[in-house]
């Protein structure tokens, strides 16, 4: 009797793990589906421990360094709540443009997005707001808080081949380059879509795993960087991201391509559910927009996961 529980306890596990394998084929096969005719990459990640659940285009996603953009964003966020250089509660004023020195630099919409509060700041993904911010962190604590979130160092819950993330050389000389790094986008910055799924596991989980910062302020900070991801999907540039029935965070780039400047690529980053976040996904097009182009392939790939229609 002892021998045929045993049995059937082996058959239970074993039929488990070939479900859960097939789980892991299905969500493989629904994240390349959703990128149609579009190129690219995706990771999606478990926020629990890491594990990588699907990846899209390995080269793309795991081999190839691209610039993050305005996904850093979320980084340098939490760097200025962290240093204290603003608080979840400031407002700033964005005209259009920005001039730095004998430089100008452009926000995301040309009229300017006007007085913008921290959060909006992030989900309306406002250059202006983040040019000012980078500027008051100055480079090296821009280059400390990218390390914090892991985007110079391998991912570990990957097995393949990977590369590591290039940081720009430290000091940045001119003001307008560390104004172009606050907002993802100085030469030399290139990250993987792995090291960017980490970079935003760390903020899902509420710990930024760095000895000597993660205290009480670090998990608030990191919750306030969490509800700005909210409201990127529920009314700033993720809300193609937005799927019925479940609560997605989210935040998208659209950077420069490294290889052609006059393109763009686009990023879309997030994780859900917002309140219990079980997985983290990015996605990035080559040749696209974060808004109207990755972010409609993250709401295809959190329908597919989540199990919902998918609809607004
Ligand atoms: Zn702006």
């Amino acid at each position: 009797m002892r021998q045929v529980m045993w049995a059937l306890a082996v058959l239970l596990v074993s039929m488990i793990s070939i479900d859960a394998g097939a789980d892991t084929r299905a969500l493989q096969e629904s994240a390349k589906t959703a990128f149609g005719n579009h190129s690219g990459g995706a990771v999606i990640m478990r926020v629990s421990d890491g594990k990588i659940l699907a990846i899209v285009n390995p080269k793309v996603s795991a081999i190839q360094l691209h610039p993050p953009g305005s996904v850093f964003k979320l980084v340098t966020g939490f760097a200025a709540l962290q240093e204290g250089i603003t608080s979840a509660g400031a407002k700033f004023r964005c005209s259009g443009n920005q001039p730095i020195g004998d430089v100008l630099l452009y926000c995301t919409t040309p009229n300017g997005h006007g007085t913008i509060s921290f959060p909006e700041a992030i989900a309306q993904s406002c250059n202006v707001t983040f040019y000012g911010l980078g500027r008051k962190l100055g480079p090296k604590r821009l280059l400390k808080y990218a390390r914090v979130f892991a985007l110079d160092r391998k991912v570990p819950g990957y097995k393949g081949v990977q590369a590591v993330g290039h940081l720009p050389a430290s000091p940045v000389i001119h003001p307008a380059q560390t104004a172009q790094m606050a907002v993802g986008q100085a030469n030399g910055f290139k990250i993987t879509l792995l090291e960017a799924a980490e970079m935003v596991r760390r903020i899902a989980n509420g710990n930024a795993h760095v000895a000597g910062i993660d205290n009480s302020k670090t998990r608030r900070n990191l919750a306030v960087i969490r509800s700005a991801m909210r409201l990127a999907v529920i009314s700033g540039t993720c809300k193609n991201a937005a799927v019925g029935g479940v609560e997605i965070a989210g935040k998208t780039g659209s950077p420069e391509a490294a290889d052609d400047s006059d393109k763009r690529n686009g990023w879309f980053v997030g994780f859900a559910p917002y309140k219990k976040p079980e997985i983290v996904l990015v996605v990035f097009v080559n040749r696209g927009h974060g808004y109207d182009t990755a972010a409609p392939i993250a709401r295809r790939i959190f329908s597919a996961y989540f199990g919902k229609e998918n609809k607004r």
